[in-house]
């Protein structure tokens, strides 16, 4: 791999077999893929000036390992994914454990037996656990609307009280929403947990964090000598699709286009911009070893900010007397105010608007949509990566 700032002078797209724009899952998959089974030459540009998209993670000034765009967590049930993940790192053996500060006391979410007692009292929380493992059995994630369902008044109590002081204000202040824009289908869906486990991924076999970081993890993944990166580059600069033709730095271009940025964008917006929610987050570094005792706190009932992630918590890394620690805020993304789109807001009429702009694309043949911004939609890491390995064995098919 050879990774570059900028293009170079006399830049020719037609040494290039496939053009990947973006460096993150989507775009880092296909460029492997595409160069180690098709033997392409792949040009992989990016309009940032680093590797591996959202995931990416650098030591701050403590010399604590961060993610910048926002804690990541790797978790899949996926055997393909974790294989070829796996390729690229090791992983440890980190289990996500999530708790919400409820008025001041911290309580494990989803909501389980543990919880039950600390909202409720240790007496009256274990009758009511009780009475949700004689109605649902033991380690099963009981969705609110079905303890509503049942018409006791003890279980209406709990899902009252979950659906109160976990979900209510913290959707509130995630989506911007008042209680009566809350979809009432996804209130329903919130799940008690009848059980102990407090993992926050209990059904994933694979779950951890790379030993070295997601950035290394990506280093590995683009080191083939058929591919060059190209960082600091907006691909639209060079790139114009319209609904019959693709070209590249003026020119009609033959070649594979991995697209993984926003639609819109690459249309410069003419059918309306697509809604976003984006996040600012606050990084902060504190002289203790310790701030909370896991990975994310919540903040669920108090606060602006939605949550707190503590890095150290999460990659296992001890340094001494010193831990960063990161806020969220959510807010309305503002498409050219420099913030980034991070959650696509799946409303019909936004769904019915990206529908038009993908519509335009829909019959260039070597034009490719692929990841959580080209899709407009949300995906985990393992979601975008078994995406990209679909769409790379198509091209692959296609080329064999
Ligand atoms: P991205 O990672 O966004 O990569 C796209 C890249 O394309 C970017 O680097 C962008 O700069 C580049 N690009 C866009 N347009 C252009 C252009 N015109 N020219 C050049 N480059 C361009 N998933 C999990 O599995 N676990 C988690 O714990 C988790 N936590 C998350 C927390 C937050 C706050 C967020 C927002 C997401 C989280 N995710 C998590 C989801 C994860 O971030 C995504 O699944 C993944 O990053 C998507 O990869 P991608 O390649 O589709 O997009």
């Amino acid at each position: 791999m050879s990774i570059e700032k900028g293009l170079p002078t006399g830049f020719n797209p037609d040494c290039y077999d496939a053009i990947v724009v973006g460096a993150g899952y989507a775009g880092a998959t296909c460029a492997r893929r595409l160069a180690e089974s098709c033997g392409f030459k792949v040009c992989v540009l990016e309009r940032r000036d680093h590797i591996a998209g959202n995931a990416y993670d650098y030591e701050d000034e403590a010399g604590i390992l961060i993610h910048k765009y926002g804690p990541h967590i790797y978790h899949t049930v996926n055997d393909r994914v974790n294989e070829f993940l796996s390729r690229f790192t090791e992983w440890t053996d980190y289990q996500h454990k999530v708790l919400a500060n409820i008025h001041g006391t911290l309580m494990p979410v989803p909501f389980n037996h543990r919880s039950l007692k600390l909202a409720f009292g240790d007496e009256k929380g274990e009758r009511l656990y009780q009475k949700l493992v004689d109605t649902f059995g033991e380690n099963k994630k009981v969705p609110i609307m079905e303890l509503r369902e049942k018409n006791d008044p003890d279980l209406v109590e709990v899902a009252d009280y979950v659906y109160e002081n976990v979900f209510l204000h913290y959707t509130m202040k995630q989506w911007g929403q008042t209680p009566d824009q809350i979809d009432p289908s996804i209130t329903g869906r919130v799940p008690v947990f009848v059980g102990d486990d407090e993992r926050y991924f209990p059904q994933a076999p694979y779950q951890g964090m790379p030993a070295e970081g997601y950035t290394v993890l990506f280093e590995h993944m683009l080191e083939h000598d058929l591919i060059s990166v190209f960082l600091d580059v907006d691909a639209r600069d060079i790139l114009k699709v319209s609904e019959t033709s693709v070209s590249v730095c003026g020119r009609p271009y033959g070649g594979e286009i991995i697209y993984t940025g926003p639609l819109d964008e690459l249309f410069n917006l003419d059918l309306g911009a697509l809604p976003y929610r984006t996040l600012d987050m606050v990084f902060e570094t504190l002289d203790c070893d310790q701030f909370q005792p896991v990975g994310t706190v919540n903040y669920t009932t108090s606060e602006n900010f939605t949550r707190i992630t503590e890095f150290k918590n999460m990659t296992g890394q001890v340094v001494p007397g010193k831990t960063t620690i990161m806020k969220e805020y959510s807010k309305a993304y503002e498409p050219g105010s420099g913030q980034d789109p991070y959650y696509a807001i799946l409303e019909d009429e936004n769904l019915e608007l990206y529908r038009r702009y993908r519509a335009r694309v829909e019959d260039l043949v070597n034009f490719h949509c692929v990841g959580r911004l080209a899709e407009y939609r949300y995906y985990d890491m393992d979601g975008v990566v078994a995406s990209a390995l679909d769409l790379s064995d198509e091209i692959i098919a296609q080329h064999s």
